[in-house]
Order: C-alpha cells, then structure tokens, then sequence
C-alpha cells in the first residue's frame, strides 16, 4: 500500500519486488520501501556515520561533512531525480540512507588499509561490509539477524562486487556474473553520490583552505558557474558567493541528469523493471558533454585535493591506526571488549584465523574515526590504561 499511482511501468515497487530473505507481514501504514527505510535510520550503524568521515577525518573541524550529512545529501538529489523520472523515491532515498554503512573510519585510507590487512582472509570492501551490516551484522530483531531489507534496497547497496563475491551472494550476486545493471533508483542514487560528494568536497577543501577559487577555475564546471555569478553579483562576499557557485554546479550536474536520463529512456522504451535491468549500460547517467566535465572534477580533486599533503598525512596517520589495531587484536583477542570477543568466537570456531580477522575486521569498520583514535591510544598509549 502507499505506493503512488503515478509511478512508471518500469519503477520498482513492492508488486515487482522478489521480498524479503525472511517473510514478514506486510507493513500496515506504510509501503515496503518506507519499511526499509526506518530500518537503516534506527540502526547503530547508521548513527555511526554522524562521527565517520570521507576526506577529513572527523576531529579536523566540525564544519566538514560528515558521512551523515553525506547520505543525507545524496538522499536529497537522488528523491528529487527518482520523482522527476516516475520511479520510486522512497527506493531511492533508502538505497542513498544505507549507500556509506559499511565504511570503515578515516574514509578511503581506513578502506585500503582494511582491505590490506585482510588481504589472507577474503580481503574487506566497503561495499559488501554495507551489505553484511544490512544483512547479519545489527543485532535488532527478534526474529532475524540484520535489518531484513527487500531484495531492491540490498540491490542498490551493493554497487560493485567481484565475480567471485558475486558466485557466493546467489541472487543477489547474479546480476555481476549475467552482467545486468540494477533498478533505475540504484543507477540514480549511485551519480547523485557522484554529485554529492565532488560537489562538497569542493566546498570543503576551499574552507579548509586546501585549493582556491583560482585553481578551480581551470575547471570548465566551475569556471562557468564561477563566471555567471561574478557578472551577476560582483560584490558578493566569499563565502555566499561560494555557495551560489556550488549550489548551480549541483543544479547543472542533476538537471543534465534528468534530461540525458529522459533521453535514453525515450530511445529504450521500457516496458518493465526487468527491460531496465537487461539494458547493456546504465540508463541513468550524463549526458557526454557532462561526463567529460566531470571527469575533470575529478580529476582535479584528485590531484590537488585528495593528494594534498596535509590530506595525505591524515590519511597516513590513519592507515598506521588501522593497522596497529588490527594486528594487535588479530595476534591477542583478548584485548577485544567482551562483546566482540563473543562475536570472533563462533566464526574462529568455524573458519580459524580467517573467521578471527573477519570479526576483528568487523569491529574496527564499525569504529568511527574518534574511537579508532581512542582505542589506539587505549592501547598503545602507556599513560591511558582504561
Ligand atoms: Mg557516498
């Protein structure tokens, strides 16, 4: 019930969704997705991401974005396009709301370094960690473990995965190894992420003072927009004038959305959620000109953003924090609070080692940057003994 009658041929909803892992009732006042929904918003792990970060890590300054106000962000593009092109924007927000659970703390570093440490043991992926939050990892129900998401939501979450990722999630994983693409509210919520994140980062490193308003002017997106509100008010003061700037770039990138989207959906002429799924490429993407622009972006945060050096050490401090605590906790359990001890127990029971670094790997991912930091000085720091 509660699901628009507007909605396309092709949106998902609850009548095309194959459900549940385990069956439950129908919702009484809401529709499945909103269901799902509420679920990620009450879980722990969607309270964490208040205290994780993406480039800064999250003690640098309280003005920067955090992985919450991220997937709020992204929630917030990815409704506005999902409504515009008739498919569901409940999905969409709910794909956007559980997109980041499975980061670990201090961003992209504490990823690599993850990953890293469990190169013996099935490595780690943000993306599946997301999916292993959704699906065992919240303890919340009486019934299940996990949050016991619709098949569409934990589509959307999982935006990557490895063939042979893929061969062990069966029908979820199914749509890597047939090569298919997933619903148009997953393909739209994974570039309103784009659009999300290159924009505020901008908006972060400028107030970090990490680039300047010359340097993004080499970019054609933000040259345009730059020039347009200089001409239009030539004594805005910076900061305002910053926000016009990013708030038109965000316009411009979700605008060129819709449009190349309506487009390849007019020349495709779906008839169902399936002819979506069985498309060769993503239907929901930029149009050309904009994809070059914003390989530009990125091309540009990457080199003077991402690879600055005060960034660059953060991220190194935050790789050796990572990979102290994992091997101090994968050589001495014991060092664990009881509650993750309890949660190595019954998978080093199964898989050895490997089910250890799985649990060990799970604790550190569910840390924020805060009490990564705090742990390790916990640990390490010989004057903090509790
Ligand atoms: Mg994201």
């Amino acid at each position: 019930m509660t699901e628009l009658a507007t909605l396309s041929a092709y949106a998902s909803t609850a009548a095309n969704s194959l459900g549940r892992r385990f069956n439950e009732p129908p919702p009484e006042h809401r529709s499945e997705f909103q269901r799902d929904r509420d679920r990620i918003v009450h879980s722990a792990a969607f309270r964490r991401l208040e205290y994780k970060t993406q480039v800064f890590v999250n003690h640098e300054g309280d003005m920067f974005r955090t992985r919450l106000t991220h997937s709020i962000e992204v929630a917030q593009i990815a409704r506005s396009v999902a409504r515009i092109l008739g498919v569901n924007e409940v999905l969409a927000e709910t794909i956007a709301l559980a997109h980041d659970l499975g980061h670990t703390p201090f961003g992209h570093a504490g990823q690599d370094a993850l990953n890293q440490c469990m190169r013996d043991h099935g490595g780690f992926e943000h993306n599946l960690q997301s999916l292993r939050i959704v699906d065992q990892l919240e303890e919340k129900y009486a019934e299940f473990d996990g949050l016991n998401l619709t098949f569409e939501t934990r589509e959307g979450i999982l935006k990557h995965c490895s063939a042979d990722n893929a061969r062990q999630l069966g029908e979820l994983g199914e749509r890597f190894l047939k090569k298919q693409q997933p619903g148009l509210e997953a393909q739209i919520t994974n570039i309103a992420d784009e659009i999300a994140y290159n924009n505020h980062d901008i908006d972060d490193g400028l107030r970090a003072g990490l680039i300047d308003i010359e340097q993004l002017c080499e970019i054609q997106l933000f040259r345009e927009q730059h020039e347009t509100v200089m001409a239009t008010y030539p004594s805005l003061q910076r900061r305002r004038a910053i926000h016009e700037i990013i708030r038109r770039m965000i316009n411009r990138q979700v605008s060129d959305l819709i449009e190349a989207t309506r487009e390849r959906l007019a020349a495709t002429a779906p008839r169902s959620r399936n002819d979506i799924l069985n498309q060769p490429d993503p239907l929901a993407d930029f149009s050309k000109p904009m994809q070059a622009m914003n390989r530009e972006l990125k091309r540009f945060l990457r080199n003077h953003l991402y690879r600055h050096y005060r960034v660059h050490r953060m991220t190194s401090k935050a790789r050796s924090i990572i990979r102290a605590l994992f091997d101090s906790f994968l050589d001495d359990p014991l060092l664990l609070p009881p509650e993750a001890q309890r949660k190595a127990a019954e998978p080093e029971a199964e898989t050895g080692i490997s089910g250890r670094a799985r649990a060990v790997a799970d604790y550190i991912a569910g840390m924020t940057d805060r009490y990564a930091i705090q742990e390790y000085e916990r640990i390490f720091t010989p004057a903090k003994l509790t």
